[in-house]
């Protein structure tokens, strides 16, 4: 059925005319986040394709043009990991080798490979979205955008270069921003030492006044200081301690039999002393066991603030040129030192660590570097040289080495695996280095307590990620690193003279101007080759090398896919902000973040209004879906098997939209979808059954039916347009889902049951026709509200009902599609609360009567003489309905009950009979039917046994059931022996006594 309808809407372009047709109405502006074509569409993709279908096509409804853009994301690592892969390249450098314009173009060609992938999946998952005119982030159209986005930061000086401890990738050999590190943090094993750092003069004493130790001149001192990273320690040119911390001087002496003297926190000291200098061990030949270690001075920090001591490495201490080499490999205070781990020394590579950095600036301390880039260790550091410090395939090789060469030395005092959370590269799942570099950064702090500003008009579902997940990490914003010494990305549009002058370029045509050159792409390996004769000096600018971020781009998409200022204008400006944007909880850190940065910045506004977050859909155990371990069902499998629409409604329905994780289960999805379009599907075909046999059509003018069902229903009808438009609105869409099943519900268990015979009636009167014209209503109705969620089932029905059913009362010519159709309004008037909650109470009434009879063991065919129950408002109507639900001959008030009801489950003998000739009836209709006869047949019955249910028993003045018996069977003549040339005959058990019975056709 579904692919018939994608068919259908496709030939008949039902989704232009669907935003064609709202031309000059209002616009609802949707932007849609971009997805990377560099795999096929996977879950995630599929739950945000959900809700980015169902929003648009609900507003769409309402009245509103909703255009639908698509996006590609087109820049960055992922692509540029997948060209490297295929031109088997393993460094950077062999990148800048190969030329930057070869590469380029090699990204260029893969990264729309899997488009068609994409449209296949997306389109036959039923998702409405303007493919064919997509923005891709590698346009130029697109690109120059971004620039003059950058632009306006920089004229409103929200842009600067900063040296400054970053994070990168030594593989990839670029800086990465606070958001892609975050991305990265796992549990690693590494390896964490405490090094010997030695005095160059013994520590005199201190206040504390103690003597000397006796010897203590010819005893070396050490300062133990602790790092998880040995192999910063070649980088090492101070040691920090906290001046208000209490220190300890510790005699110790060791196997060899020498004695030493060791400086560290007091408290680390009291609380390990046992581990850090274990009494004995085993001991080869020669060795002495160690003395217990004694304290023989205490001290604050103070006493050693300005203390010299031996590099454990020279590399850079031999270097007489080396700027502030007299302020280095000395001791300073730090208030960050503190006793929580480690000994409360800590060592100093200022290369390689925020605080440490900041002790160097404040200090005027030597710049020691030795790593490179691209994470190897430089020539100056002759025993490591060229070997890299965090190897992908063995992270901690470089620390072994470190500890090996300490322990030569006599300098590692102690080492110990060490188990943290470090961060990796999000792509390339290279243990990442802190390193000090330069970068570019957008000033968010400057614009931070303004963006918290704006944030509070954002509408998000669910709201608890406005002020939690989003707001935190909005108000914890940092500067944003947006400069990469990457390749295939947005460049960043600035010149740069050796004057120092510098050009920010915002346009493309700024440029040619300024080059006298045509620029035609704004890739790298292109605008690297332009310079620009520098107005103060002369001289030729270059462009700074490094490109931009890649959210640079996303963030950047509500002006750039419109290209605009230079196209669009007067679009744009009714377009931003979105009223509505969506993407998973992982984005609040990312495309949410920078949108929302990019534009208090340009814009002084909010880039979005509203925003659905959606969980991620794991696999049905809990754990993750993998594809190595294939614990999760392919997408297209489940839409091929079920349906798109059941698996939409699965998660639409589902806490997956609303920001939590949903474990995906095919049973789940079946028993929840499948079950609601069963009830409905039977509906639709019970009425479409009917009509047609009927010939019925909907009229225009049809009054207001006076039915007590049909008025319930109608009212039902109102309600559900008021609680979903409430819902869609404050963009609840679980909660606007999952109306439908309550509803449902009521249609096909209560109202049509219980109308059943209403439409069986074969004379043409009033009821009838206003069963019909309720039912057509409710049915069309409902196939409108549902057509956001369950886009193909309402279409089905819609367009069945509408079409072979006349015209559609009061919306003409709109039967081409429900999705061309007007939302439905409720009609207030319609509205009856009394009759609802009346048939609310009697409906769990009946339930509740069910559930005794079933307690008492009574069948529903065995009519009982009486209920009670405590309700006194309840109207004879519905007293009626009870009876006949419950089977019973009497409702009486009885206010003094404890329950809602109770059954008077005593069985007279005329009940008894009256349940017999139920059964009895039963099992000749059943008779009837096998026998093949048709439902207008007249027939002889002839039985044998149960006698007195047919005559009852005249001694005990009890009535039987012949009658009844006679015209329920449509039986002209009943006889009390067997038929000559029966058609059909049967023997059967009723309530234990045994029954024969033959029937035969009269002609
Ligand atoms: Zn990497
Ligand atoms: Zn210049």
């Amino acid at each position: 059925m579904e692919e018939e309808i994608l068919r259908y809407w496709d030939e008949n372009k039902i989704f232009e005319k669907s935003v064609a047709n709202r031309e000059g109405a209002k616009r609802y502006s949707f932007y849609d986040g971009p997805p990377f074509a560099t795999g096929t569409p996977h879950y995630g993709h599929i739950v945000a394709s959900a809700i980015k279908d169902t929003v648009p096509r609900y507003w769409t409804m309402r009245g509103f043009q909703v255009e639908r853009k698509w996006g590609w994301d087109c820049h960055g690592l992922p692509i540029e990991n997948i060209a490297e892969k295929a031109l088997g390249i393993k460094h950077k450098k062999e990148i800048e080798e190969m030329g930057v314009a070869k590469f380029n173009e090699t990204c260029r060609s893969k990264v729309l490979e899997y488009v068609s992938e994409w449209k296949r999946v997306i389109g036959r998952f039923g998702r409405w979205a303007d493919m064919d005119n997509a923005y891709s982030t590698m346009d130029k159209d697109y690109m120059e955008s971004v620039w003059w986005v950058f632009k306006e930061l920089w004229d409103k000086g929200l842009i600067y270069e900063s040296y400054r401890s970053m994070h990168i990738c030594p593989r990839c050999e670029t800086t990465l921003s606070q958001q892609e590190v975050s991305e990265g943090y796992k549990d690693v094993k590494d390896l964490s030492v405490v090094a010997k750092f030695e005095l160059t003069e013994p520590l005199t004493l201190g206040d504390s006044g103690a003597p000397l130790g006796k010897g203590e001149q010819e005893e070396k001192t050490y300062v133990l200081a602790w790092t998880t990273t040995p192999w910063t320690l070649p980088g090492n040119v101070a040691l920090a301690v906290n001046k208000d911390i209490e220190y300890v001087k510790v005699r110790y002496n060791n196997e060899k039999g020498d004695t030493e003297l060791f400086i560290l926190a007091k408290s680390i000291y009291e609380n390990s002393k046992e581990k850090l200098f274990p009494a004995a061990k085993e001991l080869k030949t020669g060795e002495v066991p160690p003395t217990p270690p004694e304290i023989v001075d205490e001290f604050n920090g103070t006493e050693l603030i300005g203390k010299s001591y031996k590099p454990l490495f020279d590399y850079y201490a031999k270097d007489e040129t080396l700027e502030n080499r007299e302020n280095g490999w000395k001791i300073y205070h730090a208030p960050f030192v503190t006793t929580d781990m480690g000994t409360g020394i800590a060592h100093e590579a200022p290369a390689f660590g925020e605080d440490d950095m900041e002790l160097g600036k404040q200090n005027n301390l030597p710049w020691v570097q030795h790593v490179k880039m691209d994470g190897t260790m430089k020539d100056e550091v002759t025993d490591f040289a060229g070997k890299s410090v965090k190897p992908v395939e063995n992270p901690q090789e470089m620390d072994i080495e470190i500890v090996k060469y300490l322990a030569h030395k006599g300098l590692l005092f102690s080492k110990e695996k060490y188990e943290h959370s470090y961060p990796h590269c999000w792509r390339c799942d290279t243990p990442l280095l802190n390193y000090a570099t330069s970068s570019w950064f957008v000033s968010v702090t400057k614009i931070k307590e303004r963006a918290l500003e704006l944030a509070k008009e954002i509408n998000w579902s669910p709201e608890h990620v406005k002020e939690g997940r989003f707001g935190k990490w909005l108000e914890g914003a940092r500067d944003w690193s947006i400069s990469r010494q990457r390749f295939w990305a947005s460049v960043m549009p600035l010149w740069k003279c050796e004057c120092s002058e510098m050009k920010v370029f915002g346009s493309v045509v700024e440029l040619e101007k300024a080059s006298g050159k045509k620029v035609d792409d704004l890739h790298k390996h292109i605008v690297d080759e332009i310079t620009v004769p520098c107005e103060k000096c002369g001289g030729a600018m270059k462009r700074v090398p490094d490109v931009l971020d890649t959210w640079f781009d996303s963030g950047s998409m509500p002006y750039a896919q419109a290209h605009y200022p230079f196209e669009n204008k007067e679009k744009f400006e009714v377009s931003f902000p979105a009223q509505f944007i969506a993407e998973g909880i992982d984005q609040t850190r990312a495309w949410f973040y920078y949108l929302h940065v990019l534009a208090t910045g340009v814009k002084d506004s909010n880039a979005f209004q509203n925003v659905i977050v959606n969980g991620v859909v794991l696999a049905e155990d809990g754990k993750k879906m993998s594809k190595r371990l294939q614990n999760y069902p392919d997408p297209m499998e489940i839409i091929e098997k079920h349906g798109a629409d059941a698996l939409r409604f699965y998660l639409l329905s589902s806490p997956i939209v609303s920001a939590e994780n949903l474990n995906f289960s095919e049973r789940d999805m079946t028993e929840t979808s499948r079950n609601v379009f069963r009830m409905l599907w039977n509906s639709y075909s019970f009425f479409v059954m009917y009509a047609d046999i009927d010939k019925w059509t909907p009229k225009n003018d049809a009054k207001p039916s006076e039915n007590l069902l049909d008025r319930w229903m109608l009212s039902e009808l109102q309600i559900l347009i008021q609680e979903l438009d409430g819902s869609m609105e404050r963009y609840e869409l679980a909660k606007a889902t999952r109306l439908f099943m309550p509803f449902i519900d009521n249609l096909s268990n209560w109202y049509i049951r219980r109308s059943r015979k209403r439409f069986w009636k074969s004379e043409d009167d009033t009821d009838k026709e206003q069963a019909y014209q309720t039912l057509y209503t409710v049915l069309v109705t409902l196939s409108k509200l549902m057509a956001p969620f369950t886009p193909f089932l309402a279409e089905e029905m819609y367009r069945n009902l509408t079409n072979c059913h006349s015209r559609e009362v009061g919306n003409p010519g709109s039967t081409d599609s429900v999705h061309l159709a007007e939302w439905p309004v409720a009609d207030e008037g319609l509205i009856d609360e009394k009759l609802n909650e009346e048939m609310n109470v009697v409906r769990s009434m009946v339930t509740a009567g069910l559930q005794l009879r079933a307690e008492a063991k009574i069948k529903v065919r065995q009519p009982l003489s009486e209920s009670r129950i405590k309700n006194q408002e309840l109207s004879k109507e519905m007293h009626e309905i009870l009876k006949e639900e419950l089977n019973i001959k009497d409702v009486v008030i009885d206010a003094s009950i404890k329950q809602e009801i109770v059954l008077n489950t005593e069985i007279t003998e005329e009940l008894k009979l009256e349940g017999e000739a139920r059964e009895i009836i039963r099992a000749i209709q059943e008779g009837r039917k096998k026998a093949g006869f048709n439902v207008e047949d007249r027939i002889v019955l002839g039985y044998n046994g149960m006698e007195g249910v047919f005559n009852g028993d005249a001694e005990k003045g009890i009535n039987g059931f012949k009658e009844e018996i006679s015209k329920e069977i449509l039986a002209t003549e009943v006889k009390n022996e067997l038929l000559e040339n029966a058609e059909y005959s049967e023997s059967v058990t009723i309530e234990g006594g045994s029954f024969e019975f033959q029937l035969k056709r009269t002609k």
